[in-house]
């Protein structure tokens, strides 16, 4: 038995993410955690809101709400909204907490210390009517080079060109419109990741089971070489900077940059969960006190991987602390829709809360794996869902449960069979099913989401057309003992079905083992698939689990693509 450390890329906190997001860090996260408990691994899944920024501060203005509550409101959504899709963390935690905040501070001193820390003066816009700095992307003006009038303070949107806000021709304050700007001195810390550099390489090569995905980026990161980087911000929401316990003179209105403060939540929320349990986290982050044996694994959209292949080892190497690193970081592409980005502005996509007014989590749970956007982008179409819903879940894996199970109810009273023996279908269905199972384990294992999918449909195939073959309706009128083989072989098939695609449908799993008398959540099967085959004992009463998957009509899908407008446009 090991030890899995795994989490999800931290979701920030204004509002409810798209399905693009789900199936980029969380859900993939979610499969793999519940695999591995199945495997019996002791298995922790931690994920958090990531809360601070400017971001969350203009949010909460515009909800007219102070930014505490705010962000209360919306970790509690996002905590909701993430429980409803099954994902079974451990610990939801909040990048806010008190934990974070010492953990944060913590670290800027041991880096401090360490020599890795040092005070310089930026020249930054600040507004005299917002009373604050500006970050680049809050200031817009005329573009110099092609005089567009809304331009970024860091980018043209009309030429492409990279701008500095001085450049910028009329700036004014996206937040109030004022054009009442001035430049100013202020003093920021910066973390001199350029003496890092050369450990940052080392550990890297050291990473050996990273994909090559994530690797390609990092090194990419590496070898257009690493800039200090500023780890403090003027801004009033975030970690208070301190040294040694005390409020940084010069510092009283800066907190912590949000990149610097976030990933260290990975530890704190576990803190937070150790807090809440008793139990210990050191021994999950703490390579002194038995996190060697840890195998940690990362999940994230491919925008993040800078972030926790520099950034973040920075933080954790400079500490010159005993603190465990990633060993596995597993990186996905973007999810589109209809080949264009998702916008929450353009109202182009779907949103986790409104994609679950339209069907079962299971549904969203199976496209997104089975259509992951793994290893290059993917695009989202209501007609692949369709199909994904209709074809593979209700007609391979819903039909065969429903129909052996409706059978099992009409002919031989609702019990498994007695009688007969297993054959030569039987041997092969074994064989079949033994190399098949140890494609899905392996898939898994390798967190090769899309070709799982693949193989978990490839063992429900199996099952239909041993079905087929077996025809227990057909047998019943001349060999009721054949037929009985056949039932309780499809039976236990249907059992086994759902113990293995549980990390992917827990729900439709849960239902399919309690019409069977089985437990929840399942163990992964062992390697003797005839006993897994004749696991459900004889005379056991099952029921008719009700519909598993309701087929999406056309009708339903013109209304989708009508109500989700965006698409394909
Ligand atoms: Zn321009």
């Amino acid at each position: 038995m090991a030890r899995i450390l795994i989490t999800s890329a931290l979701p920030y906190i204004n509002g409810v993410k798209h399905i693009g997001n789900l199936a980029g860090s969380l859900l993939p996260a979610d499969v793999y955690a519940r695999f591995q408990r199945s495997r019996g691994h002791e298995t922790l899944y931690i994920c958090a809101t990531d809360e601070h920024g400017t971001p969350a501060e203009l949010a909460a203005a515009a909800a007219h709400q102070d930014v505490f509550t705010y962000c209360e409101e919306q970790h509690r959504l996002q905590h909701d909204i993430g429980r409803r899709y099954g994902l079974s963390w451990d610990w939801f935690g909040r990048s806010s907490s008190p934990q974070n905040a010492r953990l944060t501070q913590h670290f800027a001193d041991v880096l401090e210390d360490n020599d890795l820390i040092e005070e310089r003066v930026d020249k930054l816009v600040y507004s005299l009517e917002d009373k604050r700095f500006l970050p680049d992307r809050y200031i817009e003006g005329t573009c110099p080079h092609c005089g567009f009038e809304q331009a970024r303070g860091d980018q043209c949107d009309n030429c492409g060109r990279l701008l500095d806000p001085v450049d910028l021709i009329r700036p004014y304050s996206v937040i109030s419109g004022s054009t009442n700007l001035e430049v100013r001195e202020t003093r920021h810390l910066y973390l001199q990741q350029t003496k890092l550099a050369g450990r940052i390489r080392a550990w890297l090569a050291t990473r050996t089971d990273f994909p090559s995905f994530a690797r390609s980026i990092a090194l990419k990161h590496l070898d257009e070489g690493l800039i200090d980087r500023g780890i403090t911000r003027d801004l009033a929401w975030g970690v208070p900077v301190l040294r040694g316990g005390q409020i940084r003179p010069g510092f009283e209105d800066k907190v912590f940059y949000v990149w610097f403060d976030a990933p260290i939540e990975y530890i704190a929320a576990t803190e937070e969960w150790s807090d809440a349990t008793g139990a210990d986290w050191r021994r999950w982050w703490r390579t002194d006190a038995g996190a060697d044996d840890v195998r940690y694994v990362e999940f994230m959209g491919k925008d993040n991987v800078a972030f926790h292949t520099v950034s973040f080892p920075a933080t954790l190497l400079g500490s010159g602390e005993p603190w465990k690193s990633v060993d596995v970081l597993k990186a996905f592409n973007w999810l589109n829709w209809y080949g264009d980005k998702f916008s929450t502005s353009r109202g182009r996509g779907v949103f986790m809360d409104a994609a679950l007014e339209l069907a079962p989590a299971d549904c969203w749970r199976w496209y997104l794996t089975a259509n992951s956007p793994e290893h290059s982008d993917s695009a989202f179409t209501w007609e692949l869902f369709q199909s994904a819903v209709n074809r593979d879940l209700a007609d391979v894996l819903g039909n065969f449960v429903n129909r052996i199970c409706k059978f099992c109810e009409t002919r031989f009273e609702g019990a498994v069979p007695a009688g007969g023996e297993p054959g030569p279908l039987e041997a092969k269905l074994y064989a079949d099913v033994a190399a098949q199972l140890a494609d899905i384990a392996a898939q898994f294992e390798a967190i090769e989401v899309r070709k799982a999918a693949q193989a978990l449909r490839a063992l429900w195939v199996l099952g239909n057309e041993y079905l087929q073959e077996a025809a227990p309706w057909t047998a019943i009128r001349t060999d009721p003992a054949r037929a009985a083989v056949a039932v309780r072989t499809a039976l236990n098939l249907a059992a086994l079905f759902a113990r293995v695609s549980a990390p992917v449908i827990p729900f439709a799993a849960e239902a399919i083992l309690g019409a069977l008398g089985e437990d929840f959540p399942p163990a992964w099967p062992g390697g003797d698939v005839a006993a897994e085959l004749a696991r459900l004992p004889v005379g056991r009463k099952i029921e008719v689990p009700p519909v598993l998957f309701r087929k999406i009509e056309d009708a339903e899908l013109a209304e989708w693509r009508e109500r989700f407008k965006g698409a394909g446009e």
